[in-house]
């Protein structure tokens, strides 16, 4: 089984899903499973809907949720010239009980009611292509990842029970083999034993690409982009960008968790688990070759990757009484900054004082100063920029540092990491 992944990018509008439909007749022989993100901007615009139910605004709510019926209707009747198909009632039943939640009980568990609404997007979009499909004459079937994708009750990042998920897609999966050769379902969401949706995190549908590789013992899988595979930096700050023909799984994990936003995080370990390769293709020119991230680690030191991360605030904390930065007081910070799920980007301690290096836009200042106040001394500075650069150079140090001026450096033998401000 081939296991695919469309973003939202590559089913926008209707040339969109054509282009999808096409891409997956090069792979007419093959049995697939195809993962589906919700179109466009769909997920932003769902978002926008519950955070409108939550404020009670109906005037905004009915406004929005017209503006998202209008973009899928525009997008069916695209594609097709009957309007009779079952796929329009399909809509309007999601559209009704979307509709019937402005009279509905809004609870108090905001993530729970977020879940519950914004995973229709995908709803929406794989009804679309697997109708689409369906009328191109492909044998397809449309799988509810709702009820295979087994999670706990974490709303809004929820974790995936393996073992029943696992015996919940073979269950449903392997008798339709024997009938069918492509399986169209959705990324991004589960449920909980109950039965609720879950949805697993923002950009999560790469994800649950790699939760069916996993269950499936797929042969490989491939996420569809707008790019064609993985490149050493993202072009919006570099120019001359290089694609990544071959890295590891080990590189992958490392680029991701210094920020690099190619593929969801999560999305490496269930591959890794089960020696499953991942392909990083475009959707563009689905011919040409993209990234493959595989076990193999002879290929990583080839390119230089850089990553960039913008709008820093590193904050530097002394003990007030003089005391060492020990393990007492690491814990006492580690415990203060989880507790408020602050994310770290960087951090190094001295004698005296802590540093850590926060995304500005996720934090609020005054938060930390009023969290740590008491006990310290406790000093920032803002509008930093994060660089990481594996298999580093001089060379590309000095690329990186033309007009900017270094606030703290970190260096390992693969790997440098450097915190620096616009000279000026
Ligand atoms: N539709 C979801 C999002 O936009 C999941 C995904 O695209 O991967 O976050
Ligand atoms: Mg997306």
């Amino acid at each position: 089984m081939l296991v695919f992944k469309f973003g939202g990018a590559s089913v926008k509008d209707a040339p969109a899903v054509k282009n999808v439909a096409k891409i997956l007749t090069l792979f007419a022989s093959r049995k697939k499973l195809v993962v589906v993100s919700a179109m466009g901007k769909t997920t932003n615009l769902l978002e926008e809907i519950v955070k409108a139910l939550k404020e009670k605004n109906e005037q905004k709510f009915d406004m929005l949720v017209d503006q998202c019926y209008d973009f899928h209707l525009e997008i069916l009747n695209k594609l097709f010239t009957e309007k009779h198909y079952k796929v329009y009632q399909q809509l309007d039943t999601v559209f009704e009980k979307l509709r019937a939640k402005k009279e509905g009980f809004f609870s108090d568990n905001f993530h729970f009611e977020y879940d519950q609404v914004v995973s229709l997007g995908e709803i929406l979009s794989t009804l679309i292509v697997e109708a689409y499909l369906r009328e191109l004459g492909e044998k397809s079937v449309w799988i509810d990842s709702r009820k295979l994708i087994r999670t706990d009750h974490a709303y809004r990042d929820a974790n995936v029970d393996w073992k029943k998920t696992e015996e919940l897609i073979k269950a449903e999966i392997g008798p339709l083999t024997a009938h069918s050769d492509t399986f169209i379902t959705q990324g991004f969401i589960g449920h909980t034993a109950e039965g609720f949706t879950t949805t697993l995190g923002r950009e999560g549908s790469d994800y649950t690409a790699a939760i069916f590789a996993y269950c499936l013992k797929g042969e490989s899988v491939t996420i569809w982009k707008d790019v064609p595979g993985m490149l050493n930096a993202d072009p919006k700050w570099f120019d001359n960008t290089v694609k990544l023909d071959k890295i590891s799984f080990k590189e992958a994990i490392e680029l991701s968790y210094y920020g690099a936003t190619v593929i969801h995080p999560k999305t490496i370990k269930p591959l890794q688990n089960k020696h499953i390769p991942l392909y990083v293709k475009s959707f563009l020119d689905p011919q040409a070759e993209g990234t493959t991230i595989q076990e193999s680690m002879e290929y990583d030191h080839l390119v230089p990757s850089f990553i960039f991360k913008m709008q820093q605030v590193l904050f530097s904390i002394t003990p007030k009484d003089f005391s060492f930065i020990v393990e007492e007081n690491l814990s006492d910070i580690f415990e203060k900054l989880s507790r408020i799920g602050a994310k770290i980007t960087l951090m190094q301690n001295s004698a005296l004082s802590f540093s850590f290096a926060l995304d500005q836009s996720k934090t609020d200042i005054s938060e930390i100063y009023d969290l740590f106040k008491n006990d310290y001394e406790v000093r920032y500075n803002e509008n930093l920029e994060l660089v990481t650069i594996r298999h580093y150079n001089q060379e590309t140090i000095e690329r990186v540092m033309v007009n900017k001026e270094q606030i703290l450096e970190q260096k390992t033998r693969q790997t440098i990491r450097i915190l620096m401000k616009d000279k000026g």
